[in-house]
């Protein structure tokens, strides 16, 4: 059976370009790139190339760019830095809707003596800028750390408005962008972004990578400590394939984004008006003028969405589900909560991602069978 995988948020498949740019680093290249013989200066000088590549997708400069293991350790890395650059400072302000790379690190550090304020957001998953403004305290706050676009719903947040306003108040902003690099233009400059996170495989590069944009200038802290390697900032040997691979994997996303977002936005569309003509009952979740174009959140009320997912997967169709037990977590889905969406609707939530590699006719075909599941569960709901 023909795979369709619509969990685009959860990660990518690797891009064609970006393993062939890979394979010569793990067969040929494999010298260690601190080393001084000139076998090894071509393994520096691939990281430099991917280093500018990264930054060039994101407005930032070359040397503003830290290669990490993941978004998780570009998240953790910034608060922490950010938190010892300024250790009188006891404040943190982020948003209910957080990754957990964010949301549990601040709870962490609510437990060493922090205080954090967790930012509401309204029904459709939106952020307010006068709630931010509202808790800040120019003496105690140390760093605002506000996600670019939300990983369930897609919704995007007011990053250059907090940018404004944080402006000349000495206050640290960080941005978790894991999920918008790559699908929207960002130019951390313009928007007066002090750090940024980005991941690797949500952008069609591996897992296991990802890279944190520090401003120049900034005071910064490494989370792991050891040898010189990038510029003192992260130790360890790099994952130099993998450095490569997320440097190829900027340059395609910056050279298609703008026909690729037409592309993605048109198909996310189609899903959502075909299921909310053929489904009743059902709606989607977040702002849907202000969103990631890859991404839909769906809710089937009365339908469980678990049921939904297994029956997909028996079809060979990948999505995701807000409800219980999805994606590791007994709870149901804190980003749906927190948007107060009703709890038979939080069930009933389906996520579809979309990438670059989904075709028209896979969307056909995934419709078909949700169509078909939705009305299946639907006729035996006890609560219809
Ligand atoms: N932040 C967001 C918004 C995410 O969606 C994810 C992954 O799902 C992460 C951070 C963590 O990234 P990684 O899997 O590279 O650690």
């Amino acid at each position: 059976m023909q795979l369709i995988y619509l969990d685009n948020n959860a990660t990518t498949m690797v891009a064609p370009e970006v393993k062939a740019a890979m394979l010569p680093w793990l067969e040929q290249h494999y010298g260690n790139p601190s080393s001084a013989y000139s076998f090894a200066r071509s393994v520096s000088e691939a990281i430099e190339q991917a280093r500018s590549q990264v930054a060039s997708l994101i407005g930032a400069k070359p040397s503003e760019i830290v290669f990490t293991s993941c978004g998780t350790e570009s998240d953790n890395t910034a608060i922490a830095s950010a938190l010892s650059a300024n250790p009188m400072k006891k404040h943190i302000i982020t948003t209910m809707v957080e990754h957990p790379a964010v949301f549990k690190y601040c709870a962490l550090m609510e437990t060493r003596g922090y205080k954090v304020s967790y930012l509401p957001v309204d029904s459709f998953g939106r952020l307010n800028v006068n709630d931010l403004h509202a808790v800040i305290s120019p003496i105690d706050t140390a760093l605002v750390s506000v996600m670019f676009a939300n990983n369930e719903t897609g919704v995007l947040f007011p990053i250059k408005d907090i940018g404004r306003l944080l402006r000349g108040q000495g206050i640290i902003f960080h941005s978790d962008a894991v999920q918008a690099a790559g699908k929207i233009p960002i130019n951390v400059k313009e928007l007066n972004l002090d750090m940024l996170s980005l991941s690797g495989h949500k952008l069609h590069a591996p897992k296991g990578i990802g890279a944190l944009y520090v401003r120049e200038g900034l005071p910064y802290q490494p989370l792991i400590i050891g040898g010189h390697q990038e510029n003192g900032r992260r130790a360890g040997t790099e994952n130099v394939a993998s450095i490569v691979g997320l440097g190829v994997a900027c340059q395609l996303a910056e050279r298609l984004i703008s026909e690729e977002a037409a592309y993605l936005a048109k198909l996310r569309n189609k899903i959502e008006d075909v299921l909310l003509r053929d489904c009743p009952g059902n709606m989607v979740n977040g702002d849907r003028d202000n969103r990631l174009p890859n991404t839909t959140n769906l809710s089937f009320e009365y339908v469980d969405g678990e049921a939904i997912l297994m029956m997909l997967d028996m079809q060979n169709i990948c999505v995701s589900t807000g409800s219980a037990c999805s994606s590791g977590s007994s709870e149901p889905s804190r980003i749906l909560s927190a948007m107060n969406v009703p709890p038979t609707a939080i069930h009933g939530s389906l996520r579809l991602s979309l990438s670059r590699y989904n075709t028209e006719s896979e969307i056909d075909t995934a419709l078909n069978a949700i169509t078909t599941v939705v009305k299946k569960l639907r006729a035996i709901s006890p609560f219809v």
